[in-house]
């Protein structure tokens, strides 16, 4: 594990976050070698407690002793005390996430990213090894956008792609060593070469054409106003799995304008109406910030009812947090606290429908699953099907990074299980 990031966990509180990092530990152990805290790492994640003042106090303590430890460590900060004093908390030295219970994946993508960064082109360990079917391919760097909200400009910088020659050689040895399914990412994924006289389209097609061995490509996050046709368009494409996280942020045009988006609530629908005719079966991710200043409560019943129209199969929600050096700062109509924690709940249900619809769409269906490993002593192994819907199956009968056809036949508190048919 040398050439591999190393990790460092800090757990406060109680048995809840005792356990959630538990699972931090089992998702991450294998891409980073994990040390003991507070000894010196490239990335320490910090889950917080916020009971008392002084469960408070210790978190921010602990989070100074994590960069105290190398001031060049990524600090990632989640647990109870990221609601109440997200603001704070990402002021702090050091620290380059903010990440809510809700936002487990954020934290193992964020790490995964810097992984990218540290290791340039060295690749992760194989599927075989570590049970992840899945790997990032890291097209582009970087944002010409200037959202309110967001602090990434300034500390990425502008938009850089990579050479795509380079990422064939690199998504090439991705596949030759076992990955079967490679997500095309960047800080901005859809502005991908434009600084360079390319598109995110054109490479699409040209790695599907040379790395035909990749089965599946898939799409990370992409903002509504970087989706050419000739994006829309690949789509279609069997190969393109069919699910894209667009980003929408608010469902008020008028909240979209003070954040400075570039599109309106109409613009979203007219793109996911046109996204659904290239690809009528396509599950849209997305995610929200509740209580950007000057939300109303009629701007919010706008993002539920559009949470509800679109049927988003995933919606990560951030309550809103204040960046230094940003637009948002200069911006009036501070929505309180207690205000945000109440559409947070809401917005949690409407999406938790959304979710729960979009799943049930499924029952009976045949769906093509990339198993990944069981957790240990369980009867049934996770895979995630092309959709990215996590689906259930005998862990007896498979092993980690198979595909398999499976029919969908319950779906219970949230987790969908499928019968095996035929591995592919
Ligand atoms: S939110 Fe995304 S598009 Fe907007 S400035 Fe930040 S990185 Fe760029």
């Amino acid at each position: 594990m040398s050439n591999h990031p190393t990790i460092a966990f800090a757990t406060l509180g109680c048995r809840t976050n005792q356990a959630e990092t538990a699972q931090l530990i089992a998702q991450l152990s294998d891409v980073c070698a994990v040390l003991p805290f507070p000894e010196p790492a490239d990335v320490y994640v910090i889950n917080t407690c916020t009971v008392t003042h002084e469960a408070d106090r210790q978190s921010r303590q602990v989070i100074r002793r994590a960069y105290r430890a190398n001031p060049e460590a990524a600090l990632i900060v989640t647990g109870c005390a990221v609601d109440y004093h997200p603001d704070e908390l990402a002021a702090m030295p050091g620290v380059r996430l903010i990440a809510t219970r809700d936002d487990k994946e954020r934290i193992a993508a964020e790490v995964a990213a810097w992984y990218d960064r540290k290791l340039g082109t060295e690749l992760p360990p194989s599927p075989s090894q570590t049970g992840h079917t899945r790997a990032w391919l890291k097209v582009s760097e970087g944002c010409n956008n200037r959202c309110a909200f967001c602090i990434v400009p300034q500390t990425r910088g502008a938009e850089l792609s990579q050479d795509p020659a380079k990422l064939v050689d690199r998504a090439r040895a991705l596949a030759a060593t076992g990955y079967q399914e490679l997500v095309l990412t960047g800080t901005n994924v859809g502005m991908y070469g434009r600084d360079r006289g390319e598109s995110l389209a054109r490479l699409l097609d040209r790695l599907i054409r040379e790395v035909p061995e990749i089965p599946r490509w898939r799409i990370a996050s992409i903002e509504p106003i970087d989706f050419p046709d000739e994006l829309v368009e690949r789509l279609a494409d069997p190969k393109v799995c069919p699910q894209i996280h667009l980003c929408l942020q608010s469902g008020s045009s008028r909240v979209l304008a003070r954040m400075r988006r570039r599109y309106n609530a109409d613009q979203y629908r007219r793109l996911v109406a046109k996204l659904r005719r290239a690809r009528p079966d396509l599950a849209l991710t997305t995610d929200i910030i509740v209580g950007f200043p000057g939300e109303t409560e009629e701007d919010f019943a706008e993002t539920l009812a559009m949470v509800e129209e679109i049927g988003f199969a995933g919606v990560h929600q951030f309550p809103f947090s204040l960046r230094e050096g940003t637009h948002a700062e200069t911006l009036d109509g501070r929505v309180s606290p207690a205000v945000i924690g109440e559409r947070m709940a809401r917005l949690s249900e409407a999406a938790a429908r959304a979710k729960a619809a979009w799943q049930e769409s499924f029952r009976g269906q045949e769906v093509e699953v990339l198993t990944e490993r069981a957790p240990e002593g369980s009867p049934e192994r996770p895979g995630h099907t092309a959709h990215f819907m996590k689906v259930w199956v005998s862990a007896a009968e498979t092993a980690p990074n198979q595909r398999w056809m499976a029919r969908v036949d319950r779906i219970e508190d949230g987790e969908a299980f499928a019968t095996l048919l035929t591995c592919c």
